[in-house]
């Protein structure tokens, strides 16, 4: 099995790029973010206590996010991989992610790094707040905290992984989608 890793800011297109891959690689794509937003949308105890801190520009506890992860691992089949979007988000999920994987006699496959600036990453949530009408996407200081957040928390894990030997990255700081796509698709071409 294949563990991709797409990896990125806030707004980087993650998403956007992610069923296009998924769908020429046979990956499972698995959103932390849209697995979160499900469990608020149906209401459950896990999504009510997730939603202060989304809203708030912070992280959910790893242990909510890591049992997602590690429930879809068990679950879905017929894939030849999977396109973790948003996970792991800290060094301690990442850690976690190599024990997850070492259980399963498996390992990170490759982190594919979409790289925008803050200034970019403010531009594009504006632009998809109103689109996708996420609460975490309309509020100025949300998005502060989301910035804030990635720097401290999720950046040093470009360190971690380009010490693993692993770590990939795109510039789609400008250019079109299907440019920043053509590019993405590329790399991933060379770990076929
Ligand atoms: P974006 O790519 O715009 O940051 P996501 O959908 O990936 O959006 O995440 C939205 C929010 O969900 C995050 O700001 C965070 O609160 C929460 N979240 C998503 N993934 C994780 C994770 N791996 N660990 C902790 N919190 C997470």
């Amino acid at each position: 099995m294949k563990y991709y890793i797409l990896f990125g800011p806030p707004g980087a297109g993650k998403g956007t790029h992610a069923g296009a891959i998924a769908q020429k690689y046979n990956l499972k794509h698995i959103s932390t973010g849209e697995l979160l937003r499900a469990e608020i949308a149906a209401g459950t105890e896990l999504g009510r206590q997730a939603k202060s801190l989304i809203d708030a520009g912070s992280l959910v506890p790893d242990a909510v996010v890591e049992g997602m992860i590690e429930s879809a691992f068990d679950t879905i089949k017929g894939v030849d991989g999977f396109l973790l979007d948003g996970f792991p988000r800290n060094l301690a999920q990442a850690a976690d992610l190599d024990k997850i994987l070492e259980k399963r006699g498996e390992a990170v496959t490759a982190v594919v790094a979409l790289m925008i600036s803050d200034e970019t990453i403010r531009t594009r949530i504006k632009g998809r707040a109103a689109v996708e009408g996420r609460a975490d996407d309309a509020n100025d200081e949300t998005i502060s905290n989301r910035i804030r957040t990635y720097h401290a928390q999720t950046e040093p894990l470009i360190e971690y992984y380009k010490a693993a030997g692993n770590f990939h990255e795109v510039n789609v700081d400008g250019g079109t989608i299907e440019l920043n796509r053509a590019k993405v698709l590329d790399l991933m071409e060379s770990f076929a």
